[in-house]
């Protein structure tokens, strides 16, 4: 049986994490990985989930299994903090899943079981699990055209001249907030644009938040998402508490659709059906870490300060290394840097030129030149820059 078995695809990050763990230069800087690091380059446990997980020891007394979607409480409190209460509860499905990669398959799986036929529009370029997820429920896919590499920005006519091409009942994938690989991001006249088109061609928004809190603020990201639930009649969304809570391994995800009411009992139904089906009843112990701190004033207080604190630690690297890389570059070819939003950027680059980084440089970015920003530091902004202009700008 396994020697039938062909190797899978690389996984791009994967090789360059490992790459890096495999170098042995002391300067080496890591833009690879997608996670949030501090000033000392460490990705901390933020002090609202020690306090939440503090609680959570002193309180619980018990591991029993809760419920196929997960805890309600969860679904409750992320609902408001994505939702932000534009929309009732007699209009939301939710349930828990293995981090936001599982609640985008598990999202995957109910379009596949509600219509076979719909086909899911992504993004040129996305986050590479999307098409890989679509795939693995048996939906076809459809690219749209999406970054303008030209001017850092949203390439909007190719994307909405893509879309024409969609059927009544297809879904089309958005990213939230700052979008992985690029950056760029919605302006609230394109969501009101997107809402527009979605609802007169009878097309299904989904949703994939993974970073809310890390671009603009916890509402200020979720508002073009909160448009859409507002005027649509269905929605679906997938979020993540890896990176806004910082709790990556507890794999907290959670997908939720917002649907007519008389829709949502059997919609619920279904997706406890599907967890049942996946993975069983889905993890816990981050979800609850994530209620606790949601449904405490002060260590939700706590929390909103130190995804500040990480924001603005994003947003001060991205004006810096715009500014290092106009002096040594005498041009604005990388200003679109302080402009977007959230971890990545793309800078663009061939194989050749990515590898060139990497071994004269020791600056380690994922294919196609994805730069996690937070794997910068105020002391290697300069050196990286310096990288940079010579390989890169050419
Ligand atoms: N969606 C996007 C766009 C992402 O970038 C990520 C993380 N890389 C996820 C979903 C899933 O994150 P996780 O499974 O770690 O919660």
């Amino acid at each position: 049986m396994f020697n039938n078995l062909t190797p899978p695809p690389p996984d791009a990050i994967l090789k360059v994490m490992q790459q890096f763990r495999d170098d042995p230069r002391s300067d080496k800087v890591d833009l690879g990985v997608g996670v949030y690091r501090d000033a000392t380059g460490v990705t901390p446990v933020m002090r609202a989930v020690k306090a939440a997980e503090a609680h959570l020891v002193a309180t619980q007394d018990s591991k029993g299994y809760v419920a196929m979607a997960g805890d309600t409480a969860f679904h409750s409190a992320m609902a408001a903090l994505v939702l932000g209460g534009v929309v009732g509860a007699e209009r939301i499905a939710a349930a828990a899943a293995t981090g936001g990669t599982g609640a985008v398959r598990q999202a995957m799986e109910l379009i596949h079981t509600a219509n076979p036929q719909a086909r899911v529009w992504i993004s040129q370029p996305t986050w590479p699990n999307h098409p890989a997820l679509a795939e693995a429920a048996g939906l076809e896919w459809r690219p749209y055209r999406y970054y303008d590499a030209e001017n850092g920005g949203i390439d909007r006519a190719g994307m909405m001249a893509d879309l024409d091409g969609a059927r009544e009942g297809d879904v089309i994938l958005l990213h939230g907030c700052c979008h992985n690989p690029t950056g760029a991001d919605f302006t609230e006249s394109d969501w009101a644009d997107i809402a527009a088109f979605l609802e007169r061609r009878g097309l299904i928004p989904f949703v994939d938040i993974a970073y809310q809190g890390f671009g603009d603020g916890v509402d200020a990201d979720a508002a073009g998402l909160r448009h859409l639930a507002a005027r649509l009649p269905r929605l679906m969304i997938a979020g993540s508490a890896a990176k806004n809570f910082g709790l990556y391994r507890e794999r907290a995800g959670i997908y939720m659709v917002v649907c007519p009411p008389a829709e949502r009992d059997t919609t619920q139904a279904m997706m406890a059906w599907l967890n049942r089906s996946s993975t069983g009843f889905p993890p816990d112990h981050g979800a609850r870490v994530v209620t606790t701190i949601l449904n405490d004033p002060m260590m939700k207080d706590q929390w909103l300060q130190e995804l500040a604190e990480m924001r603005a630690r994003v947003n001060g690297l991205r004006a810096a290394l715009a500014t290092a890389l106009r002096k040594e570059t005498g041009s604005d070819r990388f200003g679109f840097l302080g402009a977007q939003k959230g971890m990545f950027s793309l800078l663009g680059g061939t194989d050749a030129q990515i590898a060139r980084l990497r071994e004269e440089f020791g600056l380690y970015l994922v294919g196609g030149g994805r730069m996690n920003i937070a794997g910068l530091k105020e002391d290697t902004v300069d050196r990286v820059a310096a990288g940079i202009a010579r390989v890169l700008n050419d």
